[in-house]
């Protein structure tokens, strides 16, 4: 469980507008030509702020989204191509297997010529299926693949002693983004599945069979997937890390689920020894067993072959790559073309092999001072977090002390690990784009899997230094700002403070105040689940929350789509935590002083206009759609607007008028953890 500061960047449609011969212009932190001057900031920040970048920027045709944060990310892509092709040219051994790897997925040819005898022997083992103990050796194997088979298996920090590493399974097996997609009852809904039903039966006709064989299995998925989101548990009860919290024995998971033979799974997982471990969420595998109960291995059989096509997709022929992107992508986010073929390989290898390629890249792009610099950023607010806290009106001594204590030992992480990981074990081999993809998937698996049993390791990183994205993880206690983030438009070491306090300083004071947030304040400060708050204490934050539940909910994302202000609320918090707390740094960096305005903007102005100019945006109505169902970020209008509304230093800042619509009056603006004198 990572709270990450934009969710999906995994499954994100990453392209660009410009074609790849001509690089894309810079995205300065702030861009005085995106304002719209004819809004006042005071009735529409957003819209004043972005109001020129939205209407110059379309959303390109091989996306669902477009935002001056999605630029960075096109430009990392860039970079990280550069040292691709450089690598594939193979002259450097230290990056000869990113090379080859990248080299085999771009060889369209090879994968063409190949068609599906790459796939054979995948298939040929569900096909051999003859009983139970064959078909959880082979859902183990599956997972290996990375195919996401009836549920998943990993390894956790433990609730009870966060220094501890244990197993854990949890709800899975669904080809929709959200169990929501199955179960909820109004058209757009029903009309999707029954895209999701053809695109199924798609594929099976491309993997040679019969249309009317293709459907009727199709319906079959479909049912045995809506069997699986019945025993899921939904995105906002999973918020609750209690809800998420049983270790049971290996005998009370059989009890669970009795048809699948437990045994033969751990074993051919390589973990036949696991004596017990959590199971985040029990009556999914009651629903599990009841689908083992309700359809022959036959039937499982055509689960499992829809499942692996699926996942493979990408590393297979044209025809499947085609398909995939017909409801992957124009489905489920309204882009109109797939991304080119190497931003696809470039965005694979950094998930698969991402310490490696993250380490060409830091060496590359990431000057030693910007680590330096931003670590000193992080202390400042976090100096800033503390004295917020000390001053709290709403929170008694005690639970104070527990808060400050927490605050204390969060590990700041900055740019890249301290030691890579070692890819040695993983074969690449230069021809074979669907083996490496296997391979890989394979490593990482077992990677995981063999941390079971041994104490944490705070050291690691769980996403590549490249990224763009930063996140914090509760079991950890520690932010995380890769390499990738810390660059423009989020920090420019040659702007003011101001500007890199708007925009970086808000998502460090974000990363940092999600260790409070609705999830990870039931976390202490060693990463167990705890309860660490007095009743009076935990009853006054769960009211101030309730604020931001109701104001947020309120918020209208696409038609007649409301955002869930519940699913939501984490982010909420945080993202309102973090331009409080980086608001608060600025202040004391500039020590009283009131620097001249730049293009226009005063010193506060431009903290705020930095802030929401990472958040300029574009997006078609199903990606807006998909975004309410599954992402618990607000959508990007209301991470400015929702958050200047409750922060007196933005009305301050540019004068507006009590009552204004970004200015209400004190009493309805809502706050969790900032203190009484900012009211
Ligand atoms: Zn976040």
């Amino acid at each position: 469980m990572k709270t990450k500061f934009v969710a999906g960047l995994v499954a994100a449609l990453l392209s660009a507008a410009a074609s790849p011969s001509h690089a894309l212009d810079g995205v300065p932190v702030i861009d005085p030509s995106a304002i719209d001057r004819t809004v006042s900031p005071c009735d529409n920040f957003y819209q004043f702020a972005c109001g020129n970048w939205i209407n110059k920027n379309p959303i390109p045709p091989d996306r669902g989204r477009w935002t001056r944060f999605d630029v960075l990310t096109e430009l990392n892509l860039e970079k990280l191509r550069a040292i691709l092709e450089t690598a594939a040219a193979g002259a450097d051994p230290a990056t000869r297997k990113i090379g080859d790897f990248y080299a085999s997925c771009m060889d369209e040819a090879a994968i063409e010529a190949k068609g599906l005898e790459p796939l054979a022997a995948e298939l040929a083992r569900i096909d051999a299926i003859a009983g139970p103990a064959d078909l959880a050796a082979l859902i183990a194997h599956e997972h290996e693949n990375g195919v996401r088979a009836f549920f998943s298996f990993r390894s956790t920090e433990d609730n009870a002693d966060a220094t501890k590493v244990i197993a854990e399974v949890d709800q899975g097996g669904l080809g929709l983004p959200d169990r929501d997609y199955y179960l909820r009852l109004d058209t757009a809904s029903a009309e999707l599945r029954r895209k999701y039903h053809d695109h199924v039966a798609n594929m099976f006709e491309l993997l040679g069979e019969h249309p009317k064989v293709a459907d009727t299995h199709a319906d079959l998925v479909l049912a045995m997937e809506i069997e699986l989101a019945r025993a899921s548990l939904d995105r906002v009860k999973r918020r609750d890390p209690k809800n998420l919290d049983h270790k049971l024995s290996r005998a009370e998971l059989t009890a669970l689920a009795p048809r699948f033979s437990w045994d033969d799974y751990f074993a051919a997982a390589g973990q036949g020894g696991i004596d017990s471990l959590n199971v985040s969420w029990p009556d999914f595998f009651k629903g599990f067993d009841g689908v083992l109960v309700g359809y022959e291995i036959p039937v499982l059989k055509i689960y499992l072959r829809w499942h692996l096509v699926n996942r493979m997709a990408p590393w297979l022929p044209k025809a499947f790559v085609a398909e995939r992107f017909a409801f992957q992508g124009r489905v489920l986010t309204g882009a109109q073309e797939d991304r080119p073929r190497w931003k696809r390989c470039v965005q694979q290898i950094n998930w698969m092999m991402g310490e490696d390629l993250g380490r060409a890249y830091v060496s590359a792009a990431f000057p030693p001072q910007t680590k330096d610099d931003t670590l000193a950023m992080i202390r400042a607010i976090e100096a800033a977090f503390a004295e917020h806290i000390a001053d709290l009106d709403w929170m008694t001594p005690e639970t104070k002390a527990k808060a400050l204590a927490k605050l204390s030992v969060i590990a700041n992480k900055v740019g890249y690990p301290d030691k890579w990981r070692d890819y040695s074990a993983l074969e690449i081999v230069r021809d074979d784009a669907l083996g490496n993809a296997l391979r890989a998937d394979t490593f990482e698996f077992h990677r995981r899997l063999a941390k079971i049993g041994k104490p944490v390791d705070r050291s690691e990183w769980s996403i590549p230094p490249p990224t763009v994205n930063a996140y914090y993880n509760p079991r950890t206690n520690d932010i995380n700002f890769p390499a990738g983030i810390l660059q423009p438009p989020f920090y420019d070491p040659k702007l003011d403070a101001a500007a890199n306090y708007g925009a970086i300083g808000s998502v460090m004071g974000h990363e940092m105040t999600h260790g409070f947030d609705d999830q990870g304040r039931k976390y202490d400060g060693n990463g167990n689940l705890r309860d660490w708050w007095t009743g009076a204490d935990a009853a006054a934050f769960e009211q101030r929350a309730a604020c931001l539940v109701n104001q947020y909910g309120n918020f209208t994302a696409v038609g007649d789509l409301k955002v869930n202000g519940r699913l939501t609320l984490g982010e909420n918090i945080a993202d309102l935590g973090g331009v409080h707390l980086a608001y608060a740094a600025l202040e004391k960096a500039l020590n009283g002083r009131a620097p001249p305005p730049i293009d226009g903007l005063s010193a506060p102005q431009r903290f705020f206009v930095a802030y929401a100019q990472a958040w300029c945006g574009n997006a078609t109505d199903q990606e807006k759609r998909r975004r309410v169902l599954t992402d618990p970020h607000s959508p990007n209008e209301f991470r400015v607007n929702g958050v200047v509304t409750n922060a007196p230093a933005f009305s301050r800042a540019f004068a507006c008028p009590a009552g204004a619509p970004m200015a209400p009056l004190p009493e309805q603006a809502c706050r969790v953890w900032q203190q009484a004198r900012d009211r």
